[in-house]
């Protein structure tokens, strides 16, 4: 088992990551000093699957528990939901010392967070990641939210954990692509600010996909690590630093909004690391080769190089709407090296358009 510290004064907590931690979870709250009530949150596919596991932890551990179960989706992610869960907290007499355990994916971490932030000004919240892009990105670094009309993430607020686990059996059932999509996010944490944690990929990434335990547990504390050491430096995303994690996401956020998220968060970032490294050689930043040995990495984790047939226009839109800075320039997350990113106010969007019809 790994354990990687954020550190943040008095709310500072420890992510661990390895096998069988779905079963010691009571324990370790119990340690932590909690007792009484515990309430797990989570989706009935995933509750089907994991929720009697972590129910029996924390009866061992002395905790009487509440399950709270949400139909799969990003479609749960709303008010009314979340408005359905303050009911049931209620019913189970929830505390503001009852701890909340969000068992799941990025939308059970970011539900089960915001309910458990707001409910009575803030219960304890213990994050419990079960797909790999959860465990890399999302349970990490307290950002919580709903969807609301027609944004995603519009609602919301920075709550920190009390502690996460990341059990890596879970990834046993978790479907293929749902892995893929979240070695996106691994592959950009290296890239963005750890070379040796890219060449550890470059050598292992078949065995990452294949699931071996060390593997796993070595490039998910890798990149929870360059995580946590970014939200120690900038928490609530304000001075820069956070920012770097956007490595690839200026246009994938906007091919992903394009195709209605027809592709998956982790494809879209995939084609956007891609394109912000072929803008970043152009811009006499970053060697050929290093784009090509991104491109070989990510294309051997299964995730796509080139863009799709989207309306090209339309995906310069997005992004002019959600980046641009001064004037014309559009910002953008570059690299000078693989594993040293930094963030750039002065893209040219010509030079971002004729990269994406592939003419960089
Ligand atoms: P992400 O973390 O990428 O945002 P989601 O929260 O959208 O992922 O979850 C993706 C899907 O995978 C959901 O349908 C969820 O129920 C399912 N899921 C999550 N974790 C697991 C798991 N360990 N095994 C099987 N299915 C899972
Ligand atoms: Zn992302």
């Amino acid at each position: 088992m790994k354990k990687v510290g954020v550190e943040l004064g008095d709310r500072s907590y420890e992510v661990h990551i390895g096998a069988g931690l779905l079963e010691r979870l009571g324990l370790r709250l119990k340690e932590k000093g909690y007792s009484g009530r515990a309430v797990i949150i989570t989706d009935t596919s995933i509750g089907g699957l994991y929720a009697d596991t972590v129910s029996r932890g924390l009866v061992v551990a002395g905790f009487a528990v509440t399950l709270l179960q949400v139909p799969p989706g990003e479609e749960q992610k709303s008010l009314a939901t979340a408005a359905g869960l303050y009911d049931k907290l209620t019913e189970a007499l929830a505390e503001r010392t009852t701890p909340v355990l969000a068992l799941g994916g990025g939308v059970v971490g970011d539900l089960a967070g915001f309910a458990a932030a707001t409910y009575k000004r803030g219960l304890p919240l213990a994050q419990v990641p079960t797909t790999l892009l959860a465990m890399v990105d999302s349970s990490i670094g307290g950002k919580t939210a709903v969807d609301y009309g027609r944004l995603k993430n519009l609602v919301g607020v920075f709550y920190q954990p009390v502690m996460v686990a990341a059990d890596i059996d879970t990834l046993k059932t978790l479907p293929a692509n749902e892995l893929t999509n979240g070695l996106a996010e691994v592959i950009k944490a290296a890239a963005a600010g750890d070379a040796g944690l890219f060449k550890f990929l470059e050598t292992n990434i078949q065995k990452a996909r294949e699931l071996q335990p060390e593997v796993l547990e070595k490039i998910i504390s890798g990149a929870v690590r360059i995580k946590a050491e970014i939200v120690t430096k900038d928490e609530r995303e304000e001075k820069g630093p956070r920012l770097l994690l956007n490595f690839g996401h200026t246009v994938g956020h906007a091919i992903e909004s394009v195709s209605g998220f027809g592709l998956k968060h982790g494809q879209a970032v995939a084609i956007g690391m891609m394109a912000a490294a072929k803008i970043s050689n152009r811009m006499g930043l970053l060697a050929v080769n290093e784009v090509g040995r991104l491109e070989k990495l990510i294309t051997a984790a299964g995730l796509p190089v080139t863009m799709p047939a989207l309306d090209m226009e339309a995906v310069m839109e997005a992004m002019r709407h959600d980046k641009k800075v001064k004037g014309d320039k559009i910002r953008f997350v570059l690299l000078k090296s693989i594993g040293n990113a930094f963030l750039s106010d002065g893209v040219d969007p010509a030079l971002v358009r004729e990269v994406l019809n592939g003419r960089g």
